[in-house]
């Protein structure tokens, strides 16, 4: 592909900007990934020995989209850790809930990968597309629009054109800034801990999160070597206590003591923590850009929304974004419409938007819900997560929530109709 061939430029190269890359590059959109990390190590041993730090919770939503993309299958022969069932309750009182694949006859609630296999995964559908050009390793210092044309400029001098521009560069995304779209943000107070532990207790496939009087705790089940005594841990807590959980991770003798104060944290349904890992800490801001779409201009991912972990669900809303916006795209260029038109932006937007807009708003109702000591509100979440345990209807619609099994999915996502009806029954399988 020469230079300024392309028909769009994606700014960043993560889970969700590849993703969108290798849904337009496989309809034969010629596109250029500029991003400011190095290429993806695709590696044989990927997937073997100690799991990587950061991994995702994928809604089977998710799933599907890998799976229509060729990615799932080199994933799942590598290493994904399924989980059927799904344990919550509040460690200041009574309440709690538990889900369970079979509640809704599926064969698993979602699935937990490594970040980096993903990208790793991603990278090498996207090799073998003549049509994609990857720059690593450079960044965006500089964005106008020209003649109808993104016109970009790099750290390393170069300049590239198209006709649309997409930012997937994440939270902080410079792209956004540079197109002057307001963002929306609150500080929720917390900064998210990670690492990787053994437990004495196998895991059993569930995914297990408490609430502390600090914030959620989530011990995210992984698969090593055929053993389920390995979990991912995200730990949301104050800054003060996040960092010096993490000066905890940077010892020997830390890291016996943070396995002491995770195993009980958990309240010991684990039994013993050893903590195998170092354990960074993330700020937790939510945001929320006051617009998605401008002039031949879309965000996707975490540029647009990003949240709190809590839920697991800042990459799966992200590459729903993805797969609406290349089907929108798609679709106006089968028709020859042109793709930069603002109604198939603003179509776009409208079917994002909502469903992001929800999610950030239940996470911020969850965490007032949990962080508060207010005897009320103790009273109501205990009432309200055992209460609810009890409801099956209700249930299913959070598990259906969970599964990423609602709002306006774009094609690739949708189980079929019949096989959710079934579901409904315990009897089938979406
Ligand atoms: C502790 C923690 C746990 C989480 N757990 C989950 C989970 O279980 N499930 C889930 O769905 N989500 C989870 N998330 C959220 C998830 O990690 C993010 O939503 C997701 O990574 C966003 O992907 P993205 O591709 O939009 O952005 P990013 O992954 O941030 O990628 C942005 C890309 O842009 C590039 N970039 C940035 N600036 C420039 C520039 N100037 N020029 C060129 N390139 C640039 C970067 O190099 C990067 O590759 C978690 C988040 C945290 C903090």
């Amino acid at each position: 592909m020469k230079k300024d061939d392309s028909d769009v430029l994606i700014i960043g190269g993560g889970i969700v900007g590849s993703t969108l890359a290798l849904l337009l590059g496989e309809a034969g959109w010629r596109v250029t990934i500029v991003d400011a990390a190095s290429a993806p190590e695709i590696d044989e041993t990927l997937g073997q020995g100690k799991p990587a730090l950061r991994v995702s919770a994928l809604t089977a939503a998710s799933q599907r989209l890998l799976t229509s993309l060729d990615v799932w299958s080199w994933l799942a022969a590598r290493r994904v850790a399924a989980y059927r069932g799904m344990q919550v309750w509040d460690a200041e009182g009574s309440g709690e809930i538990g889900f369970d694949a079979d509640d809704v006859g599926v064969d698993a609630l979602g699935h937990i990968v490594e970040n980096e296999l993903l990208l790793a995964a991603l990278a090498r559908r996207l090799q073998a597309l003549p049509s994609v050009e990857r720059l690593s390793n450079v960044r965006l210092t500089g964005y106008v629009r020209d003649a109808g044309q993104a016109v970009i400029t790099m750290d390393n001098g170069e300049q590239r054109r198209a006709p649309l521009i997409v930012g997937a560069d994440g939270a902080n995304s410079p792209l956004r800034g540079m197109a002057g779209i307001p963002v929306r943000e609150r500080d929720t107070g917390q900064a998210a801990v990670v690492t990787t532990v053994r437990t004495g207790i196998g895991h059993g496939g569930v995914a297990r999160q408490t609430f502390l009087a600090t914030g959620p705790l989530a011990f995210l089940p992984l698969i090593v070597e055929g053993r389920d005594d390995h979990c991912s841990i995200v730990w949301s807590t104050t800054p003060g206590e996040a960092r010096r959980l993490t000066a905890l991770g940077e010892t020997d003798e830390g890291r016996v003591q943070l396995g002491v104060e995770l195993a009980r944290g958990l309240g010991g349904r684990l039994g013993d923590v050893e903590v195998i890992d170092a354990a960074p800490h993330f700020p937790i801001t939510q945001r929320h850009a006051q617009r998605y779409v401008d002039d031949g201009l879309a965000l996707v991912g975490d540029a647009a929304h990003s949240l709190h972990p809590l839920a697991g669900q800042g990459v799966n809303l992200g590459l729903m974004d993805a797969a609406v916006l290349a089907e929108e795209w798609i679709r106006a260029r089968r028709r020859g419409a042109p793709a930069g038109d603002r109604r198939i932006l603003a179509r776009y937007e409208r079917r994002r938007r909502n469903d992001n807009a929800a999610m950030l708003a239940a996470m911020q109702g969850f965490q007032r819900l949990f962080g508060s000591q207010q005897p009320a509100l103790r009273l109501a979440r205990n009432w309200g997560l055992s209460g609810v345990d009890r409801l099956m209807p209700v249930k299913r619609l959070l598990i259906r929530q969970a599964l990423g099994e609602y709002g306006d999915l774009p094609e690739r996502c949708q189980a079929t109709s019949a096989s959710w009806e079934l579901a409904e029954d315990g009897k089938g399988r979406p």
